[in-house]
């Protein structure tokens, strides 16, 4: 089977290629090289195999052997684990395991991390030069550098660039655990089944970062998760928890960090200029599996929710797949989870409100969180007013969801705190919190629009419904396919 890496995984410049077609390449190995001097993040080969295409974009590898995706869990809803089932995955890579799924032990395939302790920063302890090439360096910031570590989270910001600067006094470490985009459940997976590694990333990066103190932001209704954490016997420094609230985005990196740390960031600044450094829960786990075993970046835990056939979709609608062998295509994922249902709607990449349209050929990535198989899309007969939030679907997403509802579009509005930044990207001022959106929506209703298909955060669609309600118009939202399909609430539709 062909495994496919791309070179641009992560934020920054892609990676330049050190290999060649016709080259023999070991799991581990580094395929790619951050460019000297830029942000980057270097890119490994997930599989034993040879190259056979180094392209402008991705570098193609022919596995050895039969490869396969990471066994799933099923996910009991949104949020909640369910029993594992079987006794974990069954998927090896070329020939040498390393990505089979959450077993019944809670520990991968081969080069698996379920002994990770807390302490022992430092040393090659546990790197498995049988299952993987380990990466070198001498110091904690050059481990994950050189395993090419970045945010599992979506965003793909260098993690040794994020852990580069020491934190003032009173600074602190905010794990993010939010998992705020709805339907997902691998990172509550992983803290309930693999809390220590979690920590034990935590800790390295406290360290790196001169503080003691971890603040971790987590939804309050995850309660077993947090017991899991708790539980963690002799952990490093002085952790607390953030409870969160159940809503979107409760995990945007600037709304974790009003939570924990009580302040309000410009969307130009970063959590350094609150004194913290946000990591996502399964960075960390990759933090600790860079220092405590050297093992670069080769798989990605994600969630699969949606139209898919096997009988634990049809009763569960969404499994957790953990330690997926990145470059493996997304049609491995999908035929384990006994194949598209016949009227499924879009395919999408990541959660819900920020998911991207994807493509069964399309490989798993660094920043792969979830492949959610939607239902068609309902037909509005309504011209249609679209209002796109900073932190949901943006414009193009909802003009292409109205054609698909084969609804005209009489006008696009953006919420109120939706700030235009200078790379063209949009953020929201105040992540989460409604600034009222009664002009925009009566504007709307004035350009034509009689049904509006909005992108709104969960504060904001329920001030939409609240005016809808009144006008009377009909309300869609971008997530209400995803989150049909995936069995879990929707945001709301009328
Ligand atoms: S306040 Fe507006 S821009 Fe911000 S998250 Fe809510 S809908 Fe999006």
């Amino acid at each position: 089977m062909k495994y496919c890496f791309p070179l641009m995984q992560h934020a920054g410049a892609p990676a330049l290629p050190s290999v060649k077609a016709g080259d023999r390449v070991r799991r581990g190995q580094r395929l790619a090289a951050k460019p000297d001097g830029k942000l980057g993040a270097h890119v490994h080969s997930s599989v034993d195999g040879e190259v056979t295409r180094v392209g402008e974009a991705f570098i193609e590898v022919e596995a050895d052997g039969v490869g396969g995706a990471g066994g799933a869990d099923s996910v009991g809803g949104v949020g909640g684990v369910g029993g594992v089932e079987g006794a974990g995955g069954t998927g090896g890579v070329g020939g040498v395991g390393g990505a089979g799924g959450v077993g019944v032990g809670g520990v991968g395939g081969a080069g698996g991390t379920g002994g990770v302790g807390v302490g022992g920063v430092g040393g090659a302890g546990g790197a498995d030069s049988a299952g993987y090439v380990p990466v070198e360096g001498s110091s904690v910031l050059e481990l994950i550098e050189n395993a090419g570590v970045v945010g599992a989270g979506g965003a793909g910001f260098p993690t040794a660039v994020k852990l580069a600067r020491p934190l003032g006094k009173g600074g602190a470490l905010i794990i993010n655990a939010a998992e705020c985009e709805p339907a997902l459940g691998h990172n509550i997976h992983l803290l309930e089944t693999e809390p220590a590694r979690v920590l034990c990333g935590a800790a390295h990066a406290m360290r790196t970062l001169g503080t003691e103190r971890c603040i971790i932001a987590i939804k309050a209704k995850h309660a077993r998760a947090i017991a899991a954490l708790k539980d963690v016997p002799d952990a490093y420094g002085d952790i607390s928890f953030c409870l969160l609230e159940d809503r979107y985005p409760s995990g945007e990196e600037r709304a974790v960090v009003r939570e924990a740390r009580g302040v309000l960031l410009r969307p130009d600044q970063l959590p350094f200029d609150a004194g913290c450094v946000v990591l996502n829960a399964e960075t960390a786990a990759r933090v600790a599996d860079a220092v405590e075993l050297r093992k670069p970046v080769m798989a990605k835990d994600l969630t699969l929710a949606g139209q898919y056939r096997s009988a634990a979709f049809l009763d569960r609608r969404s499994a957790v797949f953990r330690d997926v062998p990145l470059g493996i295509p997304l049609s491995l994922l999908i035929e384990r989870a006994g194949g598209l249902s016949a009227d499924a709607g879009e395919l999408l990449a990541g959660g819900p409100f920020t998911g991207k349209e994807t493509h069964p050929g399309d490989p798993v990535t660094k920043i792969t969180g979830g492949l959610i198989a939607t239902m068609p899309f309902l037909r509005a007969k309504e011209k249609l007013g679209l209002l796109v939030c900073a932190c949901g679907a943006d414009e193009a997403r909802l003009r292409r969801i109205a054609a698909a509802m084969q609804a005209e579009v009489a006008g696009a509005e953006h919420c109120k705190q939706s700030m235009l930044m200078p790379n063209g990207a949009r953020k929201c001022e105040n992540p989460g919190n409604c600034p009222g959106q009664a002009e925009k929506v009566i504007s709307l209703y004035r350009q034509g629009a009689r049904a509006l298909l909005i992108s709104n955060c969960t504060d904001c669609t329920n001030t939409v419904m609240t005016l809808a309600d009144r006008m009377p118009l009909q309300v869609y939202h971008s997530t209400d396919g995803a989150l049909r399909t995936a069995g879990a609430g929707l945001i709301r539709r009328k």
